[in-house]
Parts: structure tokens; C-alpha cells; sequence
């Protein structure tokens, strides 16, 4: 194992919750390192960075080489099948939930739908323990918001494919019957239809929009830069404000160190480049994997290694976020659902029997996969469809003899019944078929670490730190001690912002 030194805090993971606590460290001087197992991507933003090394987002032949980068069942190996060490997307195949999420510099802004909105939930923030509500939160969302420079969807904007556009007065589907706030995180065009490429203060280089480009803004990656990611929205400036950013390098464990030593904490680390095994020392370790890699770290490193010890709620309350997601055989003559937006915004069956809105979109690239011709235009006139909602967020992760397993039992949420039952009525209104899984795919697994009053019910405190681990901090969606029931995104970024406020406050009382 090589030593490679110190650092005030060491961030893990490079997505929302990482890039953003690490902002609020860097802002304060301290010295932060931060791993992240993915590579850079090759997009526009990225190449005027200089960075390098870039690894492209998987297109034609390489769909199939390069798409997956990892999958975990319980019948592969304990440590799960790692197919692709530069692939995108991770799946863990659970037992009545399976959960998917992804691998890159900027985590998951690259494949996401670009959409926020606050949580479903009302008082998503009350009445869990001193110290935090939805008021303390408020300057968090909005500090998040202005730094996304999010747009609001408007007619004048002209998205394609909405509700409004594709359901007449008399269709039996009609545009939801209210929408909650919304935002976009995506470059749009001074003028639609001229797409220019911009180059900012900074001088990092995009290409505005383009609805009719259907490879740059779905959840295969966004090559132009027309989508806003973390990459170069957040780390580029931190990479010169000092961040030091190691890509292809996984944390492996964690590891408490006795009384008496330099650092609370020693961190190991594979550099996937060289193989070789590596060590990190700090007093603060910022967990920001994504919530089911945060936990399979926190999981492995108290049950396989016994380096951490404690957390006798940890991988307890785990929830799906109520997603569903299923494939629409929509196939409407001369509709191209590839181009436009990754989300098609809302819509909602006007029969007051099933008053759940559905959301969905296309499949993106579809003009790149390795498919005949007449296959690849099916798949363009074809969509997913999704819904979320509040589950019970009764389900749990653990390591058994070092394997994890995911169980949670759909049957104990209402929403899932209740939105299989709108893909059906869908399905028969308008007769084109909606398949759905059994068992619920979520791209929000959420809890498992929650923040609650003290370690008989949850795994941190207000401020986001482990009660029996100071200085050990998990940053994303592991902590919420809530599902929200909608896009959770923007809530893990509020919150990785109230935690590394937090802990600068604490350090600076300290001195
Ligand atoms: C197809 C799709 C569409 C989505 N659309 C939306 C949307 O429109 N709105 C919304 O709110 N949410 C959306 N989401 C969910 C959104 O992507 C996640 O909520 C968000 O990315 C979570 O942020 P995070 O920082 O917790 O984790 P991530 O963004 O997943 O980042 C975690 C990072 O940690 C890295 N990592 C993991 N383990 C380790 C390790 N051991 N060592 C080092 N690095 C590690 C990962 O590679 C990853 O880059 C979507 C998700 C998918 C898959």
C-alpha cells in the first residue's frame, strides 16, 4: 500500500453531494482531496478544461462494450461483476428492488434527466431533530439554484414533445392538472434554432441547445456541453482553487485509526490505472458515492474489514423514491421522441379514477446503436414512461458473508399498485402498450444512513456527521431522512451544501 499523504477532508465520490461540499471546503481554505472511481468524459466543456485523458460516452458498437461498468446480484461474485472500469452505468439487482446509478468525473449530471424540484414532501425538513428544518435549508436550495443558473420551463422556450403539444382537447391524456416548480439545467439558445457554442469567464467552452440533436442531452451523456455538469460547472474551478482530484480511483474502506495518530482517519484507495493499492490520512471523510455505493463503503469497512465500528441503523429505511419506470410502445407516425428534452414533461389521465401524473421520454442516441435500421426508427417513435412518489421506505441493505444484498417488498407501498394501474389504463386508452417490471428499478434509491435525533434511530446528526464517527460525513441521499417523492437531486445538493457549511463553522469555533 503507498501512502500519498494528508488532506483537511478527503471527498469520495464526485457527483452532486461530493462536488458540492467540497465547494463550501475549498471556499473556507481547507485542503481537499477528492477520488472518484469514474474517468473524465470527452465532451466540448471537458476539452477546453485541457484535460487530457477523456473517455467517450457510449456510442454505436461501443453501446455494448462501454455502457455497463458494473453489475451486483446475488448470484455473481461477492463483490459483485465489473464488467468496464470506464463504463457509465452501474445496476444492482436486488431482491424486490433493484437499483441503478452511474460512474464518471461529475457523477451522475451526466446522465441525468437535468430536472429539479424541491421534495413532494411539505415540511421535508421538520420535526426530525434539533437543529434542522426546512427553513435552515432554504438558503442551501436557493444558493444551489443560482449557482445551476437553472431555466424554467416556458412556452417560449418551445420544448418538444410536451403534453400540450401531444394531447388534443378530447384525448383521453391531457398535461398535468398542477405542476410543482421546475427547473432545467441545460445551455439554451439566445435564439432557437441557431445553436452556437459559447465559451464563458472562465473559459470553458459549450454548445447552446439543440432540440433536433438527439446524441447531446439524454442519460447516455450530453458530448456538447448543452447539458450542465458538475464537471466543469464545479470541479474546474475548484481544480484551481486547489482541489486535487484523483479519476479512476476507488475508495475500498475506511478505516478509523486508534488515539494518538496524526489523522482520525486513513482511507484506502485502488488507482484503477496502475492497479496499485493506495492510502489517504485525514480528520474528515466526506461521503458522496451515491447512496448505495455509500453505504456498500460504510457497510464493508464496519462488517468485512471492522475498521469502523457501530451504526446499528445503518442500511435500515431504505426506499425507492416510488420510481417505476417502464417501456412505452408509443410509435406515433413521423414522432421522433429521441430529440427534445430527456423529459417530456408531465401528463395525466383526465379520468378522476387514476389522478397520478406520468412523466417519461425517448431513448437518446438511438440513431447510434448497433441496430438495423428499421429497428433504430421503431426505437425512436418508442419511450419510457415513469412515475415517483412516496414509498415506505422499508427496505434495507447489508453485507452477508461480504455479499450485499438489497431487499425491499414493493407490496408495503401503495404507489407502485397505483401506478401499475395507470400504465394499464394508459395502455388501454390509447392502445399502445406500457411494459413494466415487476419489481420496481429506481434510479433514486434513497436512506439507509439517515439523519435522525441520535444513533438509536439514525446513522447522523443534523449536520450530516456519523454519531459514533466524528468527522465521518455522508453527503448524498443516503441521509435523507425522508423520500421526497420527486427528483431528489437538487435536495442532495442543498444538503452537501448545509453539511460543509456546517462543518467549516465547526472548524472555525474550534480554533
Ligand atoms: C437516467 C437517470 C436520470 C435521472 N434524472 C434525474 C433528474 O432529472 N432529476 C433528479 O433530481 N435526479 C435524476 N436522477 C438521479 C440523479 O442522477 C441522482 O440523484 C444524483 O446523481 C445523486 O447525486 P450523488 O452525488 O448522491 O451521486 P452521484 O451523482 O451518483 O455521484 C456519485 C459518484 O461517486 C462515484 N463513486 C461511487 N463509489 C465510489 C467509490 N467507492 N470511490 C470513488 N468514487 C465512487 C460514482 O462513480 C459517481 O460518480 C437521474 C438518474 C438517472 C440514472
Amino acid at each position: 500500500m503507498t501512502d500519498t499523504g494528508n488532506a483537511d477532508a478527503v471527498v469520495i465520490g464526485s457527483g452532486f453531494a461530493g462536488s458540492v461540499a467540497a465547494d463550501r471546503l475549498i471556499e473556507a481554505g481547507l485542503s481537499v482531496v477528492m477520488l472518484e472511481r469514474g474517468p473524465w468524459r470527452d465532451t466540448v466543456p471537458v476539452r477546453s478544461m485541457g484535460i487530457a485523458e477523456r473517455t467517450p460516452f457510449p456510442r454505436g458498437g461501443a453501446l455494448v462494450t462501454d455502457t455497463l461498468r458494473s453489475v451486483h446480484h446475488r448470484w455473481l461474485p461477492k463483490r459483485g461483476l465489473t464488467l468496464n472500469r470506464r463504463g457509465l452505468i452501474e445496476i444492482f439487482f436486488g431482491e424486490g428492488l433493484s437499483s441503478m446509478c452511474s460512474s464518471s468525473v461529475g457523477g451522475g449530471s451526466h446522465v441525468y434527466s437535468g430536472l429539479f424540484r424541491y421534495p413532494q414532501v411539505e415540511a421535508f425538513w421538520d420535526g426530525i431533530c434539533d437543529g434542522m428544518s426546512n427553513e435552515e435549508m432554504a438558503p442551501h436550495y436557493e444558493r444551489v439554484l443560482a449557482r445551476f443558473a437553472m431555466i424554467t420551463p416556458t412556452a417560449a422556450l418551445k420544448i418538444p414533445h410536451q403534453a400540450h403539444e401531444r394531447f388534443g382537447p378530447d384525448d383521453p391524456m391531457q398535461g398535468p392538472a398542477s405542476t410543482p416548480p421546475t427547473w432545467l439545467g441545460f445551455l439554451y439558445p439566445e435564439e432557437i434554432g441557431k445553436h452556437r457554442r459559447v465559451t464563458d469567464e472562465n473559459g470553458i467552452e459549450r454548445t447552446e441547445l439543440d432540440y433536433d440533436d438527439p446524441d447531446s442531452h439524454g442519460f447516455l451523456g450530453s458530448p456538447s456541453g448543452a447539458k450542465t455538469t458538475l464537471d466543469f460547472l464545479y470541479l474546474a474551478p475548484l481544480l484551481k482553487r486547489g482541489l486535487v482530484l484523483h479519476d479512476l480511483a476507488e475508495a475500498l474502506t475506511i478505516v478509523a485509526q486508534p488515539r494518538g495518530m496524526p489523522a482520525r482517519y486513513r482511507v484506502d484507495y485502488r488507482d484503477h490505472r496502475s492497479g496499485e493499492l493506495r492510502a489517504l490520512h485525514t480528520d474528515h471523510v466526506i461521503l458522496g458515492a451515491g447512496a448505495i455505493n455509500t453505504l456498500k463503503l460504510l457497510l464493508h469497512s464496519r462488517d468485512v474489514t471492522k475498521t469502523l465500528a457501530g451504526m446499528p441503523r445503518l442500511g435500515k429505511r431504505i426506499g425507492g423514491n416510488g420510481d417505476l419506470f417502464a417501456f412505452w410502445d408509443y410509435n406515433e407516425p413521423g414522432r421522433n421522441l429521441s430529440t427534445g428534452l430527456p423529459f417530456h414533461g408531465g401528463f395525466q389521465l383526465k379520468d378522476p379514477n387514476y389522478p397520478i401524473p406520468l412523466g417519461g421520454g425517448g431513448w437518446p442516441a438511438a440513431e447510434t446503436y448497433p441496430l438495423p435500421r428499421f429497428l433504430k426508427e421503431r426505437i425512436k417513435r418508442a419511450a419510457f414512461t415513469n412515475c415517483m412518489g412516496v414509498d415506505a421506505m422499508d427496505g434495507s441493505l447489508s453485507m452477508e458473508d461480504g455479499r450485499l444484498r438489497l431487499r425491499f417488498d414493493a407490496r408495503n407501498s401503495p404507489i407502485y399498485d397505483q401506478v401499475k394501474a395507470t400504465f394499464r389504463r394508459v395502455s388501454e386508452v390509447t392502445g399502445r402498450r406500457i411494459y413494466y417490471p415487476k419489481n420496481p428499478i429506481t434510479v433514486h434509491a434513497l436512506g439507509g444512513a439517515c439523519m435522525d435525533r441520535d444513533a438509536e434511530h439514525g446513522v447522523v446528526d443534523a449536520q450530516g456527521e456519523v454519531f459514533d464517527h466524528p468527522g465521518l460525513y455522508v453527503a448524498d441521499g443516503a441521509a435523507f431522512p425522508r423520500i421526497p417523492g420527486g427528483p431528489p437531486t437538487f435536495t442532495i445538493a442543498a444538503w452537501a451544501s448545509h453539511l460543509g457549511e456546517k462543518l467549516v463553522e465547526k472548524l472555525r469555533h474550534a480554533v
